[in-house]
C-alpha cells in the first residue's frame, strides 16, 4: 500500500523478456481491462470484477516488455477531477501536503510523481491526465482522438476519450506514447497517424526555435493569478529559446465546459446501462421484479457523483429535451473545433494553464460539484476537438504548489506538443 492510496490492486505483471519498455514499470489506470487482474474503475460495482481479457494498449505494454506494477485508483468511472470519487478513498497529491492530485487519473500521475511507478497509463475524457499531471508536477499526453485503441478500456464517455501516458519527462511519456499507438483492427474509430521520418521521442529534442504559439486570451480569463504568473514565466522561457507568441481568440470555448458535461453525460448514462447486476456488476438480488433487481443493483453499486451523471444524462437525452441539450451541445462542439482550427492555422500550438487553479485543498470540492467541472474550462474544450494536447511542469506558485502548462497541436501533431514541451521538461 502507498501512504497516499495511488493503487486499488498492486499485483505484478510481467511482460516480454526484452523490448523498448524492459526494465521499466508503467502502471495502468484501474478503467483498463487487464486478464486475471481485478478492474474495478474505483466503482463498487465492480468490486470483484475481473476482465477475461486485455485492452490493446495492455497487450501492447506486455509486448513492449514493461511490468505492470498495479492498477491505480481514480475517481468512479473516470468522473472527476480530485480523485476523490473513488470507492477505493481519495489519493493524496504526493508532492503537495493536504491537497488533491487532480483527477480522474490521480492515482496514476501520484505514483508516477513517487516514483512509485516508472510511468503510468491515464485516460482523459476532459482532461483527466493533464489535470493530474499538472497538480502532481509530471508530464501528461492526451493523444489526438483515433491514435490510441480504447479496446478493452470501460467507457465513460466514448466520443471523448483517450488512453494515454503519464511519465516524468517528456522523453520518456513519448516512449509510451510510441507503444501504445496506433490502429487496432477491434477499435474502428483508430487511425493510422500521417507517415513521419521520426519517432514521437526523437521528437523531443527542445528545439522551440521559429515555433509560433498562439495563446487563447479566453483560457486565461478567470484563472487564478499565481497560475497565469507561472504560465508567463515559462512562456517567456521558451521565448528566450527563439518560440514567439501571439494572442488568439476561441470565442466558442466559453461553452466548452457546458457542451461537454452534457455530451459526456449523455453518453454515460448510455454506457453506464450494462452495470445491472446481471450483465456487469454485483446482483442486485431477484424476487420476481427485474426493476427493483436492477434498482438495487445501482443504488448500492454507484456512488453519488456516478448517479447524478446517470440522471442528468437520461435527462438530457430524453425525448422532448433532446433537442434542447443534446443537439445544441453537439452543435457547439462542432463550432469549438472550427475555432480549434482557426487558431491553430497560423500558429504551430496553442498555450495555456492547464488548469486554472492550483490543487484544491482536499475535501474541497466534493459538496460544489459545478465548481469542481468549471476547473475543466481548459481542458474539455481539446477532447471536444478531438485534438492533442501535452502538459508539462511550467512551475511553481509562491506556494510551492506545481502548475502546469498545456500546449494543443493540431490533429496528429502530437511530435509539435512532444518538441515544444520537452523545451520545459
Ligand atoms: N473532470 C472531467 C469529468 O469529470 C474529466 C474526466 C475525465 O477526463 N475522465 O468528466
Amino acid at each position: 500500500m502507498t501512504a497516499y492510496n495511488g493503487y486499488v490492486t498492486e499485483e505484478e505483471i510481467e511482460g516480454a523478456a526484452d523490448g523498448p519498455l524492459a526494465g521499466r514499470t508503467v502502471a495502468v489506470k484501474d478503467n483498463i481491462s487487464t486478464e486475471g487482474v481485478r478492474t474495478t474503475c474505483g466503482s463498487a460495482m465492480l468490486d470483484d470484477y475481473v476482465p477475461p481479457y486485455d485492452a490493446t494498449v495492455v497487450e501492447r505494454l506486455k509486448a513492449a516488455g514493461a511490468t505492470i506494477p498495479g492498477k491505480t485508483n481514480m475517481d468512479e468511472f473516470g468522473m472527476g477531477t480530485t480523485t476523490e470519487t473513488s470507492a477505493y478513498g481519495p489519493v493524496e497529491n504526493p508532492v503537495a501536503e493536504g491537497r488533491v492530485p487532480g483527477g480522474s487519473s490521480g492515482g496514476s500521475a501520484a505514483v508516477v510523481a513517487a516514483g512509485d511507478a516508472d510511468m503510468a497509463l491515464g485516460t482523459d475524457t476532459g482532461g483527466s491526465i493533464r489535470c493530474p499531471a499538472a497538480f502532481c508536477g509530471v508530464v501528461g499526453i492526451k493523444p489526438t482522438y483515433g491514435l490510441v485503441s480504447r479496446y478493452g478500456l470501460v467507457a465513460y464517455a466514448n466520443s471523448l476519450e483517450q488512453v494515454g501516458p503519464i511519465a516524468p519527462s517528456v522523453e520518456e511519456a513519448a516512449e509510451l506514447l510510441e507503444v501504445i499507438a496506433g490502429p487496432d483492427e477491434r477499435d474502428a474509430t483508430t487511425q493510422e497517424a500521417p507517415e513521419a521520418d521520426e519517432s514521437y521521442a526523437d521528437a523531443a529534442d527542445g528545439d522551440v526555435d521559429g515555433l509560433s504559439i498562439g495563446v487563447p486570451t479566453e483560457l486565461l480569463d478567470g484563472a487564478d493569478e499565481s497560475v497565469v504568473e507561472t504560465f508567463w514565466a515559462a512562456l517567456d522561457d521558451l521565448e528566450a529559446r527563439g518560440a514567439s507568441y501571439h494572442e488568439v481568440d476561441l470565442p466558442s470555448v466559453e461553452h466548452a465546459v457546458e457542451a461537454y458535461y452534457v455530451i459526456a453525460m449523455s453518453e454515460a448514462s448510455s454506457n453506464l446501462a450494462r452495470f445491472d447486476g446481471v450483465r456487469y456488476g454485483k446482483s442486485g438480488g431477484y424476487d420476481g421484479n427485474w426493476n427493483e433487481s436492477f434498482a438495487n443493483a445501482r443504488e448500492e453499486g454507484f456512488g453519488e457523483e456516478v448517479k447524478r451523471r446517470v440522471l442528468l444524462g437520461t435527462y438530457a437525452l430524453s425525448a422532448g429535451y433532446h433537442d434542447k441539450y443534446y443537439k445544441k451541445a453537439q452543435d457547439a462542439r462542432a463550432w469549438v473545433k472550427r475555432d480549434f482550427d482557426e487558431a491553430l492555422s497560423d500558429a504551430d500550438v496553442l498555450a495555456s494553464p492547464t488548469m486554472p487553479v492550483p490543487p484544491m485543498k482536499r475535501g474541497e470540492s466534493l459538496d460544489d460539484p459545478l465548481t469542481m467541472y468549471l476547473a475543466d474550462a481548459n481542458t474539455t474544450p481539446v477532447n471536444l476537438a478531438n485534438l492533442p494536447a501535452i502538459s508539462v511542469p511550467a512551475g511553481e506558485t509562491d506556494d510551492g504548489l506545481p502548475v502546469g502548462l498545456q500546449l494543443v497541436g493540431p490533429a496528429f501533431g502530437e511530435r509539435e506538443i512532444i518538441r515544444a514541451g520537452s523545451a520545459l521538461a
